[in-house]
């Protein structure tokens, strides 16, 4: 076992981090049964320090992981069917799927045979060695869920194009945006994935800070990429993109036309009891089969209209949250003390009990970042308010990021609440002049 410090760990290469080991786990498709879950719930009661936490890759990580406890954990890990062979497998198998693949009314094509071949394809091609551990696949069904705000170095669309369905193969631009750069067929999906993967690592070989797509197309601009991949591409014909969708925070609570429930927990963290609960819950109102989600949420498809009253109040029980109202939504922090080794505030803890005042900002959308130290690590993008921890205290950036200049220094919880009220109070005078 080697364990690193920075980002990107997997259950070969665990992470060190100030609660212990963190090993991550990568569930094909985004999908886990029920019997999965249960496992994962007791390997992190057993294991770890029983906190399972949802990333924003959809994957599932079990933290306080001990020397003595990795390699038990692991092999209960291939037992449950959740491991791939080897460290370099686990990293470029960096595939993202629409958490509702082939059970949405509203998809245009169920993409889990893509899914599943463009995975393999990744395991099996060690060629690809040299591809970063953050490069990630997108692949979207075109269907429920809007996968749009989701990193990607490269993203495959469904859309339906003169009749038959195609996907539109995308990449960062080298500004803020994707470019199509090619329309296939599904099941060309996963070569076509493997053959920009390559020419992404030629590209790159020698480039200092090349680990994703965006510093690639930075260096060398979208034209000179798309010439070295050397596709025959005719002109696209002509698309129907869909503009209606969901995303985020629409997908909690009961879906009548897809017939899903979604539930988070704040910041995708829950206890092994918890977990255990939802498990039983999907076993018990769905189909058995749980959908992770980019936005930490999870999804219980197939649950009946006149089951869902009774799971809505059995995920309530458990402490999560299925209403896109619900105040601790508007609220994102890092892991934070105890759990990092760079934190000195406990700041998810922190963010829950500002998490009232700081909806008062907005009423929509995350309102205030608290970040454990200027990394930012959980958002990059500008919030109203960002609190970001200095020696056991906060400092203050309004309508910027963790890395931004601080507007205050130093302040205690409580001052803090005071100055968002105060904030808010502002903007609601401003609003009504
Ligand atoms: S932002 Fe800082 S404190 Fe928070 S997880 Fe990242 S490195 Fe740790």
């Amino acid at each position: 076992m080697s364990a690193v410090k920075g980002w990107c760990p997997g259950a070969h290469r665990p992470m060190l981090t100030g609660d212990g080991l963190l090993v991550r786990i990568r569930p094909h498709g985004g999908v886990l049964t029920d019997a999965a879950m249960l496992g994962i719930a007791d390997c992190a009661a057993q294991f770890g320090s029983g906190l399972i936490e949802v990333t924003s890759r959809a994957n599932v990580q079990i933290r306080g992981v001990t020397e003595a406890t990795y390699t038990p954990l692991i092999a209960a890990l291939g037992t449950l069917g959740l491991l791939d062979p080897d460290a370099g497998s686990e990293n470029r198998r960096n595939v993202l799927a629409s958490p509702l693949a082939g059970c949405d009314p509203r998809a245009r094509l169920d993409i889990r045979p893509a899914v599943t071949a463009l995975e393999a394809a990744l395991t099996a091609d060690t060629s690809l060695a040299a591809l970063p551990a953050k490069f990630g696949f997108v692949i979207e069904d075109g269907g429920s869920f809007d996968l749009s705000d989701v990193d990607a170095d490269v993203r495959f669309t469904a859309l339906q194009a003169e009749e038959a369905i195609y996907f539109a193969v995308s990449i960062p631009d080298g500004t803020d945006g994707d470019w199509i750069i090619h329309m296939c067929a599904p099941e060309t999906a996963p070569s076509l994935a493997l053959k920009i993967a390559r020419t992404f690592t030629d590209l790159s070989q020698g480039r200092q800070a090349t680990r994703r797509m965006r510093d690639l197309i930075g260096h060398i601009g979208l034209a000179h990429f798309v010439d070295a991949l050397d596709l025959e591409n005719g002109p696209l014909p002509p698309f129907q993109s869909r503009t209606a969708r969901h995303s985020g925070a629409d997908c909690l609570g009961f879906h009548a036309d897809a017939r899903f429930t979604g539930v988070a927990m704040p910041f995708g963290r829950w206890t092994a009891g918890s977990f255990r609960g939802l498990a039983e819950a999907a076993r018990r109102f769905g189909c058995g089969e749980l959908r992770l989600t980019p936005w930490r949420a999870i999804l219980i498809p197939g649950v009946a209209a006149e089951a869902s009253a009774k799971l809505h109040e059995t995920l309530t029980a458990l402490g999560g949250i299925l209403d896109p109202a619900d105040p601790r939504l508007a609220v994102i922090a890092c892991p934070g003390a105890p759990y990092c080794l760079s934190a000195t505030t406990a700041t998810q803890t922190d963010a829950l009990a500002l998490a009232a005042a700081a909806r008062r900002l907005t009423p929509t959308g995350i309102a205030l970042h608290v970040s454990g130290c200027a990394k930012g690590c959980a958002r990059r993008a500008a919030a109203p308010a960002t609190l970001i921890g200095n020696d056991g205290r906060y400092d203050l950036v309004f309508d910027g990021n963790a890395q931004d200049s601080p507007h205050l220094h130093k302040l205690s919880l409580d001052d803090a609440a005071r100055l968002l009220c105060e904030r808010a109070e502002q903007m609601n005078e401003s609003a009504a002049l």
